[in-house]
């Protein structure tokens, strides 16, 4: 019986920083790749980030370079707005099919926003965290990958949308867009579904949702960001006062059996960055992060120990217990047990940060049933289904740069996968 050959391309799920490396490697290396964002836009998580520790670069920095390899690079076909329905088959053989979603806005759209002035409905901005209002035709964020507007399904079909159809004036809006459907035969799946924050709802102790100077750290990401709803001004949502004093609660919902049993292992990184935004935009202003223990290893101790010698930042070994609001003064009052004295704090700030763990994507969908994870969710490395591979944070909850390790090295098994014969 003749051997069957193996399909020769590569999907990639999921277009953050570890789906994008894993695709710009693949064909460099001279293998088709077809790489599948559910967002409309590629970058994940990373593009919605102010900087990025260690050096603090801002995330188009790293990006940047990787859409250009992806312009130039004809073996990566993306696709956003887009997600795998299923899959079927085995190692060098699988059978996939990939809806995508209307954008109602084509390849035509130039990106001028002359459609903006049309629209009347708000919706509440997904890219900001819901911390801003953007019209219903919109451009996803400034440096959006593939640079192109979108429109919010809820107006289609009303005479709002018509409106913004008429204003375009290179007919790239399309009412009539459907989801379209189409299969592909590939050798090997490389997922790299990224993750998403805990919802710091569930910890009803910290009052997220319902205390509005109460926020998350990917909020703050946002805040902080030039390109995010206050233009960068760290300030406070209930009433945009400045922001001097600010609580930073590690491990919140994280190393603890009733939310997340794990160490996201960045989220101490990630508030002694912050610390340093507030501290730019205000010499005054004073960081105060309340840790379990500050996880900072390798290559990350300098860092931490340079934002550390800051002396307004203050650190202080304590879980936070109840987060209370005054309404008259909208600060917000923690109370904490030093645990190197042994005292009770109380202590008020303008804005408490939550630093919320990394949940896996694929703790809630994984698109072969075969695929072995973890009890929290995180693809199993060890146990692999021959041929589907996981990578970045769909694998374990790790910085950028591992990040990048992880999808070369998954894209080195998926070409092993794709190259036998
Ligand atoms: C508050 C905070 C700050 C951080 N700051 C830093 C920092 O300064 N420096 C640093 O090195 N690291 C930082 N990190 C970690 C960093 O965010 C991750 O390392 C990085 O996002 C991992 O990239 P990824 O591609 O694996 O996942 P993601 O960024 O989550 O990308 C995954 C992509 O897959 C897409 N996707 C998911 N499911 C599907 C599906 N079913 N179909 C199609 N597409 C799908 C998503 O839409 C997304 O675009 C921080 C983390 C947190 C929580």
């Amino acid at each position: 019986m003749a051997e069957r050959v193996s399909e020769q391309g590569i999907l990639i799920i999921g277009g953050g920083i570890t789906g994008i490396s894993a695709a710009v490697e693949a064909a460099e290396a001279g293998y088709q790749v077809y790489l599948v964002e559910r967002e409309p836009y590629l970058g994940g998580r990373v593009a919605r980030m102010n900087k990025y520790f260690p050096k603090l670069c801002p995330p188009n920095c790293g990006l940047e370079i990787n859409f250009r390899r992806i312009k130039q690079n004809p073996l990566v076909r993306f696709f956003t707005l887009a997600t795998v329905e299923t899959i079927s088959g085995e190692a060098g053989h699988f059978d996939v099919t990939i809806a995508l979603a209307p954008r109602y806005v084509n390849e035509r759209c130039t990106g001028c926003g002359d459609c903006v002035a049309a629209a009347e409905t708000e919706i509440a901005n997904p890219f900001n965290y819901g911390l801003d209002r953007v019209k219903s035709i919109h451009l996803p964020h400034d440096f959006a990958f593939p640079m192109r507007y979108l429109l919010a399904p809820e107006v289609v079909g009303t005479p709002e949308a018509k409106k913004i159809k008429a204003a375009c004036p290179y007919g790239a809006v399309d009412l009539e867009m459907q989801t379209e459907r189409f299969d592909l035969k590939v050798g090997a799946v490389i997922l790299a579904t990224g993750w998403h924050p805990y919802e710091a709802e569930k910890i009803a102790y910290y009052g997220f949702g319902k205390h509005k100077n109460v926020i998350s750290n990917v909020m703050l990401e946002r805040l902080a960001a030039a390109n995010g709803p206050t233009a960068g001004v760290i300030q406070r949502p209930s009433d945009g006062a400045p922001v001097k004093r600010v609580a930073f609660i590690q491990c919140a919902g994280s190393r603890d059996e009733n939310h997340l049993p794990y160490c996201s292992g960045v989220c101490c990184l990630a508030s002694l960055k912050q610390a340093t935004y507030l501290l730019e935009q205000d010499a005054e202003a004073e960081a105060t992060i309340f840790y379990i223990d500050v996880r900072a290893i390798g290559k990350y101790e300098d860092f931490y120990t340079r934002v550390q010698a800051d002396p307004r930042v203050h650190l202080i070994k304590g879980k936070a217990g109840e987060i209370r609001d005054n309404a008259d003064t909208g600060r917000v009052t923690v109370q904490v047990e030093d645990q190197q004295s042994g005292r009770i704090l109380t202590d008020e700030f303008d804005l408490v940060v939550l630093a919320t763990g990394m949940v896996p994507n694929t703790k809630d969908w994984v698109p072969f049933a075969a695929v072995d994870c973890d009890d929290n969710g995180f693809v199993l490395g060890s146990r692999q289904v021959p041929g589907i591979i996981g990578a970045g944070c769909a694998r374990h909850p790790v910085d950028v740069s591992t990040s990048v390790q992880d999808a070369t090295a998954a894209v080195l098994k998926a070409i092993q996968v794709v190259g036998r014969r």
